[in-house]
């Protein structure tokens, strides 16, 4: 909803978007307090491979539990912490949350992947206070992987010179949502990545076309060539599931496999694939 509305322009608020921004700012204030009071914690949604079945990392999402309005998916409060100052203390609650986890699971085995915004890549900080957090507990860097949606903001010289030192330090580094939104196949060669996970949007239209077949099975070829780990999300169907394995794909991440679960249900798969 356009710039004419901005506050300030002298005109009047679009309704739409005043109804917009006051809910934005109640969420935003509602989460200040859930931040502090800890209503959000850290579900896993397995990453599966699928030629064993066996669980080979995980990812943890947030999640809110709003005392009055209950659960709160992070489609209805993420959009407004990234366009807020709030990604930042976020993004550093999750990295601790992420850290109290692998403390008290000393089982977990395989590596395991915390969401954060690229405006935490822009903030003076966050590098430094990220790292803080993993030395307080500990735990060496190499355990996690930080996964950083693509969009505009990741292809700026400061996010990717953050991204260099990220991995310098020990962190793998995924590209989520690979290819939903601003992707140029030059972008990659300048990010300092190891994993791509592949847009959902690629897996729905799969099965009933053959073009999304074919630009699936190119953006497995660029990743397979520059020797990328390839993860593709959003797998539902068994009939996706047998295409991709006819398409040299290793990694999967859906609901046909695992829904994200509660942390105690995600790790009982540990023992279950001879991991
Ligand atoms: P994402 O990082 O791309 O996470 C994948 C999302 O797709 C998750 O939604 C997951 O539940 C969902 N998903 C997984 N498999 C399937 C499937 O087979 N079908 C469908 N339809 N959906 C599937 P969720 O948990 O609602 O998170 C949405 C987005 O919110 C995430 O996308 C991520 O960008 C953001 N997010 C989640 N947790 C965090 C966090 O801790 N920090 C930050 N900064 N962002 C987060
Ligand atoms: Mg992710
Ligand atoms: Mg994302
Ligand atoms: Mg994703």
């Amino acid at each position: 909803v356009a710039k004419e509305h901005r506050r300030g322009s002298g005109e009047t608020f679009d309704k739409r978007y005043e109804q917009a921004s006051r809910d934005s700012m109640t969420v935003l204030n509602d989460l200040r307090i859930a931040l502090e009071n800890k209503e959000l914690y850290l579900v896993l949604q397995p990453k599966v491979n699928i030629h064993t079945k066996a669980v080979m990392g995980y990812e943890a999402l947030i999640r809110w539990r709003h005392p009055e309005k209950g659960n709160v998916p992070p489609g209805a409060f993420i959009p407004a912490v990234e366009k807020s100052g709030l990604y930042y203390t976020l993004d550093l609650y999750v990295a601790r949350a992420a850290c109290e986890l692998i403390n008290a699971h000393p089982e977990l085995n395989v590596p395991i992947s915390i969401n954060i915004s690229a405006n935490s890549l822009h903030h003076e900080t966050f590098v430094d206070d990220l790292k803080a957090e993993f030395i307080a507990a500990r735990i060496p860097f190499a355990k996690v992987e930080l996964e950083v949606t693509e969009n505009a903001l990741v292809h700026s010289d400061r996010a990717i010179g953050e991204l260099h030192r990220l991995h310098q330090c020990g962190f793998a580094i995924c590209l989520d949502d690979f290819g939903a939104g601003f992707s140029s196949l030059g972008y990659l060669l300048r990010l300092p990545i190891q994993v791509i996970k592949i847009d959902r949007a690629f897996i729905s239209h799969l099965t009933d076309s053959d073009e999304a077949k074919a630009v699936l099975e190119g953006i497995i070829k660029i990743g397979r060539d520059l020797k990328k780990q390839l993860i593709i999300e959003g797998v539902e169907t068994e009939a996706q599931l047998t295409l991709l394995q006819s398409m040299q794909v290793d990694f999967v991440q859906g609901f046909f496999f695992y829904r994200p679960l509660p942390v105690p249900e995600a790790l009982a798969l540990l023992g279950s694939h001879q991991n």
